[in-house]
C-alpha cells in the first residue's frame, strides 16, 4: 500500500486543531499508521526544508516551524501522495479549493497548517528522516 508523510504544523497545534485535521485525514480514507508529537530543532527544520534554502521565505519558515510542537505522521492508502495533496489543498489558502484542510484551517501562505510529501521519492525520504522502521506500526 502507498505511503506519504504528513506534518501538522505549529499554527495548527497551537490552535488545538490536531484532532480536527486528523478527522479530515481519516474521513478521506487515509490511515494514520505512525505518529508522534515533537518540537523540531533548528537543524532538523533546516534539513527538512533544505530544498527551499535559497528562497526569501526560508529563515521565516524555519522560525515558524520551530516555534511550537508539530505532529509528524505516516499516512497509508491508495495513491497516498496524490490523495493527501488533494485533501490538503493549495499551498496558499487563498487558492485552496473548498473542503480542503488548508481552505478550512490555514491562516496564510506560511502558516498553512499541514505538510504533505510531493512525490513517492520524497515521501520515502521524509518518512525515513523522522521514523525508525519499528515506529511504523500499521
Ligand atoms: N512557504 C512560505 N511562503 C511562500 C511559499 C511557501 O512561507 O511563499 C512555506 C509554507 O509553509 C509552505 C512551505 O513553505 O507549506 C513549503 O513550500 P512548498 O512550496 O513546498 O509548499 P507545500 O508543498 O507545503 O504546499
Ligand atoms: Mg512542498
Amino acid at each position: 500500500m502507498d505511503q506519504t508523510f504528513s506534518i501538522i504544523k505549529p499554527d495548527a497545534t497551537k490552535r488545538n486543531l490536531t484532532g480536527s485535521i486528523n478527522s479530515f485525514i481519516e474521513k478521506s480514507g487515509l490511515r494514520i499508521i505512525a505518529q508522534k508529537r515533537i518540537k523540531l530543532s533548528k537543524d532538523q527544520a533546516e534539513k527538512f526544508y533544505e530544498i527551499h534554502s535559497d528562497k526569501s521565505f526560508f529563515s521565516d519558515l524555519i522560525e515558524y516551524m520551530t516555534s511550537e510542537p508539530v505532529v509528524v505522521q505516516v499516512l497509508q492508502g491508495k495513491n497516498a501522495v496524490k490523495k493527501y495533496r488533494e485533501v490538503m489543498g493549495a499551498t496558499n489558502p487563498e487558492n485552496a479549493d473548498e473542503g480542503t484542510i488548508r481552505k478550512l484551517f490555514a491562516l496564510n501562505v506560511q502558516e498553512n497548517s499541514v505538510h504533505g510529501s510531493d512525490s513517492d521519492e520524497n515521501a520515502s525520504k521524509e518518512i525515513e528522516f523522522f521514523f525508525d522502521e519499528k515506529e511504523i506500526v500499521g
